[in-house]
């Protein structure tokens, strides 16, 4: 009985089956090749780029969490209308169904309806600020995005074509995906009208992956909506317009790839170049209707408008994350019922299937997630169908069913690819569905976290990615609503997941993206060789006509002055050594970054001439190494707070002229009797932020506790939420103000910072550090940009001060740059006691500590020859050399 109905459904997919037939030996050998590989269980993520991997920010990551929009800091909005997650620019747009602004004429003086030989190939965040400028002072622009899908689990997009009446603009919003926001303000300008055709899912794509948001559309296809034209499709429109005859095949290419081929270049700009002609052309038509339809001259441009508001309706659509009840779920009930109903009558066989399904679409939505593909990518349909009718008792069964069933439906996502099914992620997690069927993933609640564990886990097979690190924040609230786990296992792998992620992620950030020592060389107009040195540096002499190239690959040039000394002369061989691309600790060349052998908050009050021999004093490391020398850095501070007696942290602060707004410092040892007045900034912050956020949950003696510390701060009166709210800026810099505000209206519980990364950071301090050669050339903008540098800096935050800020019991500015957080008051502090007591020789000497502190913490074993703790610090060519303070403007 069992059998027949077994049979039965069998017949379903053997037709299929049968086709392949001639296959099987074929696969038989693919797979023996893959078997082997996969039992190792390593993932092939391990050794593939994807194009996305290279973004640092993602709005829409993998996880179940829904979409965040952008919130705008607006004063006018309430703080319900902040605490929404609404459309931003919902005013501006219905303000614009009412009254709207109707582009007549979207080309002016001379167009050529032609592609014209160039275009803009936009690639660079400098070329995209020129492009948003050039926008700016337009009136209306076209637009229209291609997207990928396939290698990918939400999409992304891999260009936006704009074009203006005059160019054509591609922009590569692949390298250029964490700098779009560039783009916002054109894209939300009432008074610049956008073009699309068919913009429903564009606007959404633009939100989803950069915020972007339109605000004044124009689309061509609603116009041919109210023009009831026979057809809507661009490709109709290009004809019966333009003349153009355009192939929507390559609609379907793999957008991410670079270069595009001229024919793609072609049909992207084919796709936006005559939209703004086609939008002149129907506005026509849309006012010759009215002229011929209405007798009243109030209806003049109705149908004009109409298009117009159905443009501007598309605007307000919103992006959302399709959401299920469990995952995979809605995929099961379309298969179930589109393939396995109408031959189960209920019995276990096809009860089985059913629950077989549900089972692989569950694993199949996660591990899309999890490798950031679209499902169709990690397993087809049919294959689901498949498995779920033949259940397969080996792994090899398990194969090749898939490989058949995929080539006889020839459901092959990318007919171009050369890439076959089974994909990439089947094969690397063959074992997963060998489980599954088997059931030793008996259920389906088991599925999930087995499955992270195995992926994500502390020895995890799958690399961590900004797409799936905050699958598991979510997925814990997600499991509770179907069954209720072992809270301690889940919290035990919580932490070990959260561990783990934030040390890759971290990696992936903060790492240099690009080898840091270019090794190019200087040589001495006698050709002796004087240093190694990066091309900026090079170029630098060679732009000022001071050097001559005299090789090209890899560059060196020859000075043609005379410079000071040879680095034999001085016995110093260091900087005529190459430096190699690793971890000076323990060599590790995958990843490294760099590290600053003396802390910033005291290197930066150097004098300037001793600041110059950077190269030295900062060197690569891995981010274990790196965590080492860290830690031995912050011990060593704080002994050397007690050695000086200089305190690490600002002690003090009381509010004494509240009515100024001005702060001041209280510091102990100058004033004597203040020991119970005023309050650690640091505790002040906690205590104010604690009381804001959970203030009304806590119990009242904590929060009596905490109300005292703040009350400390304004001389002990009692105190108003608006101080409350006050306290919270009180020694911040303005870089951590500006930090706070973006924050602000963020939910403060983003998943990103339970993985301890920062993913909503300021646009332009996306965590690099300045380049090598920036530090070489003492062209930093400033010295924050200095500390954001190396992501550990926290309690670091030394900023430049001007002399009048810091001396002994200082005022403490509103405007100073300088952070009372962080240890800045106590580095300058510190430099300032070793000049005034010991010269530059006490600065040199302090440099040599650190340097010891660094050897003894992380015994560097790849450091460079000539590499030493009681290096000189001093280094220059003379009086052309970059380093020579009067030259420093021109290198601005
Ligand atoms: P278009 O609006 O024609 O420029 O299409 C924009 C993007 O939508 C393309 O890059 C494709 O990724 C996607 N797309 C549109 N239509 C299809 C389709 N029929 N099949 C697959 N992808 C499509
Ligand atoms: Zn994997
Ligand atoms: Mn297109």
């Amino acid at each position: 009985m069992e059998v027949r109905e077994k049979a039965k459904i069998v017949i379903t997919v053997a037709s299929l089956v049968a086709v392949t037939v001639l296959f099987v030996a074929e696969y038989r050998r693919r797979h023996r090749k893959k078997q082997t590989s996969s039992s190792l269980s390593s993932c092939y993520l391990h050794s593939e780029l994807k194009s996305q991997f290279g973004f640092k920010r993602v709005l829409a990551d993998n996880s179940y969490s829904e979409f965040k929009h952008l919130k705008l800091d607006d004063a006018s909005s309430s703080s319900l209308e902040k605490s929404s997650n609404g459309h931003p620019y919902e005013t501006e747009i219905t303000v614009l169904l009412e009254n709207p602004k109707i582009e007549f004429g979207f080309l002016r003086g001379e167009y050529s309806l032609e592609l014209s030989d160039s275009y803009v190939w936009v690639e660079t965040e400098l070329q995209l600020k020129e492009l948003a400028e050039i926008l700016a002072k337009e009136k209306g622009f076209a637009v229209d995005t291609e997207q990928h899908s396939l290698r990918s689990f939400l999409g992304f997009t891999a260009l936006i074509q704009i074009s203006t009446h005059e160019k054509d603009f591609l922009v590569d919003t692949i390298a250029l995906h964490d700098a779009m926001s560039i783009l916002r303000p054109v894209f939300s300008d009432p008074n610049i009208c956008k073009v699309f055709h068919g913009a429903d899912n564009d606007v959404l794509w633009l939100q989803r992956d950069f915020h972007i948001y339109v605000v004044n559309m124009f689309d061509t296809a609603k116009a041919c909506e109210v023009l009831s034209k026979p057809q809507r499709s661009l490709a109709y429109l290009l004809e019966t317009v333009c003349g153009v005859a355009t192939n929507k095949l390559l609609q379907r290419e793999d957008w991410r790839q670079r270069p595009l081929s001229k024919e793609m270049v072609q049909y992207a700009r084919t796709d936006a170049h005559y939209l703004l002609y086609i939008a002149d052309s129907l506005t026509a038509e849309l006012k010759q209707l009215a002229t011929e339809d209405s007798s009243s001259p109030n209806d003049r441009f109705h149908f004009l408008l109409e298009a117009s508001r159905r443009s501007n309706m598309t605007c307000l659509q919103l992006y959302m994350k399709e959401t299920e009840d469990f995952p995979g779920s809605a995929a099961a009930s379309s298969i179930i019922y589109r393939h396995l109903n109408g031959h189960g009558d209920n019995s276990t066989v096809s009860l089985n299937a059913e629950e077989l399904v549900r089972k692989l679409c569950a694993w199949r939505d996660l591990m899309a997630r999890i490798h950031d593909e679209s499902t169709r990518y990690v397993l087809s349909d049919q294959a689901i169908v498949a498995l779920a009718c033949k259940q397969p008792t080996t792994t090899e069964e398990i194969y090749d069913t898939i490989a058949h069933t995929d080539l006889a439906t020839e459901s092959s996502p990318s007919s171009s690819s050369s890439v076959q099914s089974p994909y990439p992620v089947i094969c690397s997690h063959l074992g997963d569905i060998y489980e599954m069927i088997l059931e030793k993933l008996a259920k389906l609640d088991d599925i999930l976290p087995v499955v992270l564990t195995k992926c994500l886990g502390t020895n995890g097979t799958c690399p961590i990615s900004v797409f799936n690190y905050s699958l598991l924040v979510n997925f814990k609230t997600k499991l509770s609503s179907h069954s209720a786990p072992k809270q301690n296992g889940h919290k035990n792998f919580k932490q070990q997941f959260t561990r783990k992620a934030s040390r890759e992620l971290f990696v992936k950030k903060f790492s240099c993206k690009a080898p840091v020592y270019h090794n190019c060389r200087i040589y001495a107009n006698d050709g002796r060789l004087l240093c190694y040195c990066d091309k900026r540096k090079l170029e630098w002499y060679l732009n000022r006509g001071l050097a001559k190239l005299v090789e090209e690959n890899p560059p060196a040039i020859m000075l043609l002055f005379e410079p000071k000394g040879r680095p034999e002369d001085e016995g110093n061989d260091f900087y005529i050594q190459t430096k190699r691309n690793i971890c000076v600790g323990c060599g590790e060349g995958k990843h490294y970054l760099r590290y600053r052998i003396i802390p910033s908050c005291y290197r930066v009050h150097f004098p300037e001439h001793l600041k110059s021999h950077r190269s030295h004093d900062i060197v690569l490391l891995c981010v274990d190494c790196h965590e080492v020398a860290h830690a031995a850095a912050e011990r060593y501070k704080k002994k050397i707070a007690t050695e000086f007696g200089i305190p690490l942290f600002v002690r003090r602060v009381l509010d004494s002229k509240e009515a100024q707004g001005t702060s001041s410092l209280v510091e102990d040892e100058s004033t004597g009797n203040s020991e119970d007045a005023g309050v650690s900034p640091l505790h002040l912050r906690s205590a104010a932020m604690a009381l804001l956020r959970h203030g009304n949950r806590m119990p009242s003696s904590r929060r009596e506790e905490l109300l005292q510390t703040v009350k400390m701060y304004y001389g002990g009166r009692d105190i108003s939420e608006e101080d409350l709210e006050k306290a919270l800026l009180i020694g911040l810099s303005p870089h951590e103000r500006r930090k706070l505000e973006r924050k602000k209206g963020v939910s403060v519980k983003h998943s990103a910072e339970v993985a301890g990364i920062d993913k909503q950071e300021d646009e332009n301090n996306d965590g690099e550090a300045p380049t090598d050669s920036e530090k070489i050339m003492n062209v930093e903008r400033s010295t924050v940009a200095d500390d954001s540098g190396d992501g550990t800096s926290e309690g670091d935050g030394a900023t430049e001060l001007n002399d009048t800020q810091c001396n002994g019991n200082m005022l403490h500015q509103q405007n100073s740059k300088l952070s009372l957080l962080g240890h800045g008051p106590h580095g300058k502090q510190i430099v300032e006691y070793l000049l005034r007591e010991h010269g530059e020789d006490g600065v040199r000497d302090f440099c040599q500590r650190w340097r010891k502190v660094f050897v003894d913490a992380v015994h560097p074993r790849h450091l460079p020859g000539g590499w030493n703790v009681s290096h000189s610090g001093r280094r220059d060519f003379g009086e052309f050399s970059v380093y020579n303070p009067t030259k420093r403007l021109s290198t601005e």
